[in-house]
């Protein structure tokens, strides 16, 4: 028998580690809205800066200030407030043990019961949730979430030098993965995903008013419907893996 895939019905704190700016917004920021209306305190890791996103002719050196403007202003419309930026390069990530101790550090800062991320699974169907530095921020917090942040002997300098104590996270979401076992329906909080998404204005200033919600609301009435939810209704998809 699979082990239980149902998630605690509510948790203290919250982390959600992605690889760009707007990562967490396209697939989650809905999810985040919900949780932080019902009192989870919900912080944020972006791995990246985003700094080879974006669609115009923006000065390259200028995109890492402006993208986390716009991650932070997102954050906002869904509730969150603490952001951790790890200020690696846009597109050139590996799963290097640098990478695990950093994400292992904010975790033992944050101390959540619940970690969501990027699947590490690459999904052929929908390849461009697949991207490279996706997949590689799903498997590195999850290397971090096990066993090294739970672990007091790994990375010691986090304890010796800076105090960081061993913590152990119960239940880590995937998202953007080939599968999903929990939906999550957030018709009621849809305008504050809106707004969310709206924020990243490098990114969707091109496209014509209406689109965004248009391709993305697709996506969300797609998964509502795939999981059995009724018509017309928006949802974000998950796989929840129980880490503690
Ligand atoms: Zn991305």
């Amino acid at each position: 028998m699979p082990l239980p895939t149902a998630p605690a019905e509510h948790v203290e704190r919250a982390l959600c580690v992605l690889a760009h700016p707007d990562d967490v917004d396209f697939g989650s920021a809905g999810t985040v809205a919900q949780w932080t209306a019902a009192g989870t305190q919900v912080s944020y890791c972006l791995v990246t800066d985003g700094d080879a996103g974006g669609f115009d002719e923006t000065p390259r050196d200028q995109m890492p200030v402006l993208r986390r403007a716009e991650q932070t202003a997102a954050a906002a419309a869904v509730g969150v407030t603490d952001l951790h930026w790890l200020g690696y390069p846009d597109g050139r990530l590996e799963p290097t043990l640098g990478l695990r101790r950093d994400i292992s550090r904010v975790i033992r800062q944050v101390r959540p019961q619940r970690v969501l991320t990027s699947s590490p699974e690459r999904f052929y169907e929908r390849i461009g949730a697949s991207h490279p530095d996706h997949m590689t921020a799903g498997e590195s917090t999850l290397r971090a979430v096990y066993p090294d942040a739970r672990n007091p002997f790994a990375h010691p300098e986090l304890l010796a030098d800076e105090g960081l104590e061993a913590w152990t996270v119960s239940e880590v979401w995937l998202g953007g993965g080939p599968h999903p076992n929990h939906v999550v329906d957030v018709t009621d909080v849809v305008e504050r995903k809106w707004a969310a998404l709206m924020s990243h204005v490098t990114q969707v200033s091109h496209l014509p008013e209406g689109q965004l919600q248009e391709f993305v609301g697709g996506w969300m009435r797609q998964t509502a419907k795939d999981h059995g939810l009724p018509e017309g209704r928006f949802a974000e998809a998950f796989q929840v893996v129980h880490t503690g």
